[in-house]
């Protein structure tokens, strides 16, 4: 019987597992942590948006970088197939807003557990604690390079026909994803790509965002620029915090940025009333200030902005927040008008590793096998999620891209393509 270890016991490498399993080989779990799938326990905010119900071409849509590699991966095993999987398994989901899949009880948890239900069942050997530190070779009869194992952290050596690195990559380090796959990959003589931390907040130039911290938008357009450069464009919710911006139309918008923000500050434009045409949203102001002829600039605008903004909008308006509203010129008017249309603030980074909830970048996929998740340098080499150079928008996209590529990687590494 084939043996064969998975490096990494999260979203793909338990699938890896599974799957290599079921296919019959003989299968090493090895996980650095004291528990599988840490990260799993708070994707989703603690309840797994575990896939996106919808069909493999728009998967494959919401796939940011290299999504004609993940072809064959998705067909093979889409997201219908990994509901069923789980939903077999007594794991009952539901579906959300934007297709979103997840646990009917709301706990990330239910589907470790079911997971680690199906390895036991299936009688994978799983080793907590045990962090791989580096990848053994041998020769082939033909003369090419292929994997024989891996050596922990403690230095044991343990054998094996094909091995499967499933170490994620390098966000949220605190889950135990340090980026120790890419090290793995470079010893066996792969590239890997530029790294950067994708569905990650931005910071800001401004100072008034400080005093926005915590105001959250809804319904709001978004859009993201670099001079005349349009970079993104969503409709959405989005929050201030203490350094800048975050929620999930900027987290989105932030797959797209690392490159950019290497030339200069990006802009967001932030159109406040995003269903209200300008001549709409000019009747809607003068109607507001009609009402309250009398009232002072600044205590006029509840009707059309939260309170938090309302100074803020004051202030970048120019227009005298003592002034009354009967006062307020036309010019002054339009002045408001194109700030609620066109709220603009300066982009000058990402935040770090540590609150991205993708890495962007990883192993080349030229030098992986599609078909198959086998490294075209090493033979009985296997890769598997975050780790390869593949990341997709949130919506439960990117474990779609683990789970896929974990199952194909571990049928494969099995020899064996189908159950
Ligand atoms: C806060 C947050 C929320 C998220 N929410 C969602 C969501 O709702 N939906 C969605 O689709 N995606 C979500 N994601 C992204 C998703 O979690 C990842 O895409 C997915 O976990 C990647 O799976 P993976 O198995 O490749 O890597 P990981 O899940 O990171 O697993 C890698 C595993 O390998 C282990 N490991 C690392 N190095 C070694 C080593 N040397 N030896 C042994 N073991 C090692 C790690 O400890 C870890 O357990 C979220 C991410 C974050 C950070």
């Amino acid at each position: 019987m084939d043996r064969v270890i998975v490096a990494g016991g999260g979203a793909a490498g338990m699938m890896a597992a599974i799957a290599a399993a079921s296919a019959g080989a003989e299968v090493l779990l090895l996980e650095r942590n004291e528990k599988l799938g840490k990260k799993l326990y708070i994707t989703g905010k603690g309840r797994c948006n575990v896939t996106n119900d919808c069909a493999v071409e728009e998967l494959l849509d919401h796939v940011v970088t290299n999504r004609k590699f993940l072809y064959s991966a998705f067909y093979g095993f889409s997201s219908r197939d990994m509901q069923d999987f789980l939903e077999s398994r007594g794991l009952r989901l539901k579906v959300e807003r934007g297709n979103r899949v997840f646990p009917a009880s709301d706990k990330a948890s239910d589907v470790t557990a079911c997971l680690s239900a199906e390895l036991s069942g299936l009688g994978v050997s799983v080793r907590l604690g045990t962090r791989v530190e580096r990848l053994s070779f041998s020769e082939t009869a033909d003369g090419k390079r292929a994997v024989s194992g891996v050596v922990t952290e403690t230095g044991g050596a343990l054998f094996a026909d094909r091995v499967i690195v499933a170490c994620g990559g390098m966000s949220y380090p605190s889950t135990g994803s340090t980026g120790d796959g890419y090290r793995l990959a470079v010893q066996a003589g792969h590239t890997v790509t530029e790294l950067s931390p994708a569905l990650c907040p931005f910071e800001a130039a401004e100072p008034f965002v400080k005093e926005l911290q915590g105001l959250s938008l809804r319904n709001v357009g978004v859009r993201l620029t670099q001079g005349k450069k349009r970079i993104y464009e969503e409709f959405g919710e989005m929050l201030f915090t203490h350094f800048g911006v975050s929620g999930p139309a900027v987290l989105s918008a932030s797959s797209l940025a690392a490159k950019p923000l290497k030339k200069g500050p990006l802009t967001l434009h932030i159109d406040l009333k995003p269903a209200l045409s300008p001549e709409q949203l000019d009747a809607r102001i003068l109607r507001d200030f009609e009402g309250e002829k009398n009232r002072q600039f600044s205590n006029a605008l509840g009707g059309l902005f939260p309170a938090k903004l309302i100074p803020v909008m004051v202030e970048r308006s120019g227009i005298h927040g003592e002034k009354r509203v009967n006062a307020v010129t036309r010019e002054e008017r339009a002045r408001l008008l194109a700030l609620t249309k066109d709220f603009t603030v300066t982009l000058t980074g990402l935040r770090g590793f540590k609150e991205a909830i993708i890495t962007q970048g990883g192993v080349k996929v030229g030098e992986v096998d599609p078909g198959t998740m086998e490294s075209k340098l090493v033979k009985g080499l296997y890769f598997a999620g975050e780790v390869l150079d593949l990341d997709g928008f949130t919506g439960g996209y990117n474990l779609q891209i683990a789970w896929s590529t974990g199952r194909l990687a571990g049928l494969c590494a099995a020899g064996s393509r189908s159950e």
